[in-house]
């Protein structure tokens, strides 16, 4: 057993780093077709970590070209399923090896503290690629119901080619979410990751060469949403356009679908998320700790972020004040010291918005509790407060709006009836949570909750065994679970005639 890493091995490791920055193509490392890069900055301490190739039209051509010749070429496609797991267990397992590496890389590059990158993202990067693999071989074709002179068999096939673009916050996480089923049910993917976290995508296609996927399988493309993520949604050979993103960039993906050649496309998407604490929760100290948790975890850049906390009103004030030192402790720090509850905000602009929300917020009249400012953490850094509104109203911008940031709106409720009213009234559907010890009040707000994942009395439990996703404009489809492997395949019916 390894000891614990201090601040200064992390440290150690993030010096010695040997950080990739080319896009990935065929089975190569290459610089994108004009030459252009653009500065990757952590926002730990605004340090340039490296220029990155700047992918666009002519990078998207070519890597959907490699993506296509390897899908026909039947190398992986038509690989024997056991072998497909073989590769992806492989895999997972040299992801835990470079564990640290990568956690290190993360943390870097979008700030969040390195204990939570390595304990939350890797971990579970690597769940998803394991388990991910492990089922692959066990999912089964149908039969259908028919006389004695006929067969029909319902197949699955790959769709092709996928292009998946993802979004910062949980980098490498939601970039499996998309690329381990995908690869499992034979698919070559293209993928771009956000501008603003580039780094473990990247090394990640070198990971999946060791691991024994064959060139052009799996190729990344660094770059902008308009230069690079646009060309690759409006591609008339691309088969299948998976994204996690925001509801806007959701939404305009779905017309690029719509526009070109009906690719099949799937969204997930925002979240504004409501955390429903009932008089007679069970441990009410232990609901507001989750509670503080559930919006300051990764500095609130989070879709689920328990970000609006509707509490009945008989226990507000003594409940709010729980969740006020609760959020106290959680103040950021460098992200590479282990243990620091926060880190830093991915970058400056998301920085400035989540200050204007919070000007906002105080504008419409909430009453703030803690925080609200920038913190100075590490010169040239991006770091915010814990923030907490209280008196905030339904209809205040700050709770109704996505922040993504570390900033709570506390909202009264007065019966059961009022507190779903408020938490239904949104445009999205991502998630909620309900705190009572009333097994019939529990299960008759969750069923009423108008959300893809809903937690009675915790916030944010989940595993690979159960899909996640969205309702209403949190978007289509789920990643994790065997409902994955829907978005990634085409279902076929082939009738034989038996009579002949
Ligand atoms: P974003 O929508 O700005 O960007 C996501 C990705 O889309 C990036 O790679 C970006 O470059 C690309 N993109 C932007 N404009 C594009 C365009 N015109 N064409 C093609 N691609 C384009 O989102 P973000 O700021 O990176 O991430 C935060 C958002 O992600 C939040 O709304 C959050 O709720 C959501 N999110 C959802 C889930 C989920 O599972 N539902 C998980 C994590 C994050």
């Amino acid at each position: 057993m390894n000891a614990p890493r201090t601040r200064d091995t992390w440290q150690a490791l993030a010096d010695g780093l040997r950080i990739h920055t080319q896009a990935f193509i065929d089975g190569r490392f290459v610089d994108a077709a004009s030459g252009r890069t653009f500065d990757c900055i952590s926002p730990i301490d605004g340090r340039v970590l490296g220029r990155v190739a700047e992918c666009e039209a002519e990078d998207i051509e070519r890597a959907v070209a490699a993506a296509r010749r390897s899908f026909e070429a039947g190398r992986w496609a038509e690989a024997k399923p056991a072998y497909r797991k073989k590769v992806l267990i492989r895999f997972a397992q040299l992801i835990e090896q470079y564990g640290d590496e990568l956690a290190v890389l993360e943390s870097l590059d979008m700030g969040k503290p390195v204990t939570d990158a390595r304990a939350v993202d890797v971990a579970a990067t690597i769940r998803c690629m394991a388990w991910t693999g492990e089922a692959l071989d066990k999912v089964y074709g149908e039969v259908a119901a028919t006389g004695p002179d006929e067969l029909g068999l319902v197949t699955r096939e790959p769709l092709g080619v996928v292009g998946a673009i993802v979004p910062w916050n949980f980098p490498m996480l939601m970039a499996v979410w998309k690329l381990a089923p995908a690869l499992a049910t034979g698919n070559s993917v293209v993928l771009k990751p956000s501008e603003k976290s580039p780094l473990t995508a990247i090394r990640l296609a070198e990971i999946a060469m060791e691991a024994g996927i064959p060139a052009g399988v799996f190729n990344v493309v660094p770059g902008f949403g308009k230069g690079a993520g646009e060309p690759l949604a409006l591609h008339m050979d691309v088969d299948g356009l998976v994204f996690t993103g925001s509801t806007a960039v959701g939404k305009h993906l779905l017309q690029c679908a719509g526009r070109s050649n009906m690719k099949r496309a799937y969204m997930e998407c925002g979240g504004k998320s409501p955390n429903i604490v009932f008089a007679d929760a069970p441990d009410l100290e232990q609901a507001a700790k989750a509670a503080a948790g559930g919006i300051f975890y990764n500095q609130g850049e989070v879709c689920t972020a328990a970000s609006r906390l509707l509490v009945e009103r008989s226990i507000k004030d003594a409940f709010v004040a729980a969740v006020v030192e609760a959020g106290r402790a959680m103040q950021p720090r460098h992200p590479l010291d282990p243990g620091a509850p926060m880190g830093a905000m991915v970058d400056e602009g998301q920085t400035a918005r989540v200050l204007d929300y919070i000007a906002k917020g105080q504008a419409d009249g909430g009453r703030l509790l803690l925080g609200g400012k920038r913190a100075d953490i590490v010169p040239g850094g991006c770091y915010i407060e814990p923030t907490i509104f209280d008196g905030v109203e339904h209809g205040h911008t700050i709770a109704r709006e996505e922040i993504f940031g570390p900033v709570l709106s506390v909202i009264a409720f007065d019966d059961e009836a009022d507190a779903l009213r408020m938490a239904n009234d949104t445009e999205y559907g991502l998630a909620a949570g309900v705190w009572t010890r009333d097994i019939g009040r529990a299960h008759r707000v969750a069923r009423k909750l108008r959300a893809g994942s809903v937690w009675v009395n915790y916030w944010d439990g989940g595993d690979m065994t159960a899909p996640f996703g969205g309702y209403k404009q949190s978007g289509n489809g789920r990643d994790k679970s065997l409902h994955a492997f829907e978005k990634y395949t085409e279902v076929k019916a082939t009738w034989i005639n038996l009579a002949t």
